[in-house]
């Protein structure tokens, strides 16, 4: 019931996590990670349990991932699987080059699944959103842009979502998109974030992005680029957030 993205110069991993924890008053069963490895060979680097938030911090200080930059990370509340680290979040496209996380729910995934399954997928977990994970590798394979395949997979799917996803090959670049569901972008310098909600990142900036409906947007360490699932660019809504509520 959480989501928090980072690309910049602080460790991905203690902003992540430090971000999931201020989004916990939402409420959720089970906690994940996708790093992508500092360096030329990159790589994705993936821990989720079920259960707190401790678990998954109690695993990364037993096992702690490579030096990341980049990354995203998930606090779920189950709609489709039980409560377990297999349907816990990230999921991973088939070729394992994409993670993917999501809050909300994606109304035709048992279409998509059965489809994808049709072509000889295999489905690792019971939740709606690895069928969106599996299009978006399908996608990225294409052209190993993250956000021309975002967006060829969002104007597939229905319902409510806000979705993160990293590349393996691309330790620089988060892609967020939604829908009937929240998502605001923090501007920090040479640092953005992506999160449901500003709680996430306020110890870092407090200068915002709203995005609007069905809109994607890209963060790298130069800047945040916006367009709507047509393809077209566009702009988010910027505002600041209140020293109040920040303090
Ligand atoms: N529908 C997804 C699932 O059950 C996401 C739930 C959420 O919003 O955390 O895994």
């Amino acid at each position: 019931c959480g989501i928090v993205g980072y690309v910049g110069r602080r460790s991905a991993v203690d902003v992540v996590i430090d971000g999931l924890r201020r989004l916990e008053y939402r409420g959720y069963d089970s906690a994940g990670v996708a790093l992508v490895a500092d360096g030329p060979e990159g790589g994705l680097e993936v821990d989720k349990r079920a259960g707190k938030l401790a678990n998954l911090e109690g695993a990364l200080a037993d096992h702690p991932l490579p030096e990341s930059f980049c990354g995203i990370g998930h606090t779920r509340w189950a709609t489709h699987g039980v409560p377990s680290d297999r349907n816990a979040h990230p999921h991973l496209s088939a070729d394992g080059r994409v993670a993917l996380i999501h809050n909300g729910i994606i109304e035709n995934f048992a279409q998509l699944r059965a489809e994808l399954e049709s072509e000889g997928v295999e489905f690792e977990s019971d939740t709606d959103t690895e069928a969106a994970a599996h299009l978006l590798g399908r996608e990225y394979a294409v052209d190993g842009d993250l956000t021309e395949a975002m967006t060829r997979v969002c104007v597939r799917l229905e319902g409510a979502f806000t979705l993160l996803a990293v590349a393996a090959d691309d330790p620089d670049t988060v892609v967020g998109a939604r829908r009937n569901s929240p998502l605001v972008v923090g501007l920090g310098e040479g640092e953005y974030f992506l999160a449901s909600d500003v709680a996430a990142f306020i110890a870092y900036t407090t200068d915002a992005v709203e995005l609007g409906q069905d809109q994607i947007v890209t963060i790298d360490r130069d800047g945040v680029t916006v367009r709507g699932f047509d393809g077209q660019a566009s702009e988010g809504t910027p505002f600041s957030v209140d020293w109040d509520i920040a303090a």
